[in-house]
């Protein structure tokens, strides 16, 4: 499960942190984390498959790579271990590279990386994630174990679909039965009616000011660490952002049209500022529980996401959480009306550059990587 403390000590004793490169694959969220790596003062890495990947940062001078590692396929990373060590390199992950490596080889990659590797296997299954998401004190989605049982709108979620791919929304067991490909497995949850928002969240376990976490369970009474919020968006998603302009549901049926949720950009919002004390306990909950999902669990380290509806009685629902950067912090490369009250131009990828500084300072660099 994620990389032991003795084996992430004996990789980190080699390092110098005094020339420490932030690595990183280039999609996702890279031109945030190279830009704030780089105002940070590290040196960076960008790690490609293909040459126009490489190209298009040249339009971006101030995210442009130090240096540049070519590969055939991103598994071959696995392969480099020893030369990303060599270099001193701490690789932040991102979603895409969870997705183009597979969650195995994550696990398994050889190299410090920024955040706990540990929490993927809480994070990885529908399941897990409700158990732990509960345990923070999060209302969730109702879901429908027997398709039978839908008497209002659902929306159905494949296992390992990626940016809501292949996702539909059914009112009864009719319409489940007409849209539903039984080869692959699926939960149905009850469809929340309100409005999305994506809260961007980062934990920095070393910080003792600011708004603490309290421990829960065998951590009760302890201070866990700093939460802070850095931003927030709302991703646009493709046709069913859209739909509506073609008329009514049962318009669009008539021309075997569905909704889908295929996430193709994000919108920066903020929230009314009275739902901020139950963002924050929501979040703080979850990052109590992260500590006690497992003996000796290292907890929630650095940049999460809570992924939430907000109903007409202004209450949330949180239907997802990430535990790394989300790309919705994109939009925030220059700081946001959260991040900017604290600190202007921090982004999410800048802070966790800082982070890493931080850290080299205090002596305590292996805190925060896995
Ligand atoms: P990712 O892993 O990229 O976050 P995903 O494939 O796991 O995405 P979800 O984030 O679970 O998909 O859902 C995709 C979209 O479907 C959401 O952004 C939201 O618009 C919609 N959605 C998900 N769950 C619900 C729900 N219970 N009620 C209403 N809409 C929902």
């Amino acid at each position: 499960m994620g990389v032991d403390t003795q084996t992430l000590r004996k990789w980190l004793e080699s390092y110098d942190t005094n020339s420490i490169t932030i690595g990183v694959v280039a999609s996702h969220s890279s031109l945030q984390i190279l830009h704030g790596a780089r105002q940070e003062g590290f040196r960076t890495l960008g790690i490609a498959v293909g040459e126009n990947r490489r190209k298009f940062y040249s339009a971006f001078p101030g995210a442009d790579p130090d240096e540049w590692l070519m590969l055939e396929n991103y598994q071959q990373m696995l392969d480099y271990a020893e030369w990303f060590r060599e270099r001193n390199v701490i690789i932040i992950p991102h979603g895409s590279l969870v997705e183009y490596l597979g969650s195995e080889n994550f696990k398994g990659l050889e190299v410090p990386t920024f955040g706990n590797r540990g929490i993927l296997h809480w994070e990885s299954s529908r399941e897990r994630q409700r158990q732990w998401l509960a345990m923070g004190g999060c209302s969730m989605p109702k879901v429908i174990d027997d398709p039978h049982d839908i008497d209002g709108p659902v929306i159905v979620k494949y296992a390992g679909a990626k940016g809501g791919e292949g996702y539909f929304i059914a009112r009864d067991y009719r319409d489940f039965k007409r849209n539903v490909n039984i080869e692959q497995e699926f939960t149905i949850q009850e469809y929340v009616l309100g409005c999305r928002y994506y809260l961007h969240f980062f934990f920095d376990p070393i910080a003792k000011d600011g708004y603490q976490v309290q421990g829960i369970g065998k951590n009760a009474g302890k201070n866990l660490g700093r939460l802070e919020l850095m931003s927030m968006d709302r991703r646009d998603e493709s046709n069913v952002d859209e739909f509506y302009k073609l008329g009514s549901l049962r318009d669009l049926r008539e021309m075997s049209l569905e909704p889908s949720f295929v996430v193709t950009g994000n919108q920066p919002v903020v929230i009314r500022e009275s739902l901020l004390p139950r963002a924050f306990e929501m979040a703080e909950g979850t990052v109590a529980a992260s500590f006690e999902l497992e003996e000796n669990s290292r907890g929630m380290i650095g940049s999460f996401c809570l992924e939430t509806i907000v109903t007409d009685k202004l209450e949330f629902r949180v239907f997802e959480i990430s535990a790394r950067i989300v790309a919705g912090s994109n939009p925030f490369v220059g700081g946001s009306p959260y991040s900017d009250i604290n600190e202007p131009f921090m982004s999410t990828g800048r802070r966790i550059a800082r982070s890493i500084k931080k850290a080299v300072s205090n002596n305590c660099i292996e805190d925060i990587l896995s």
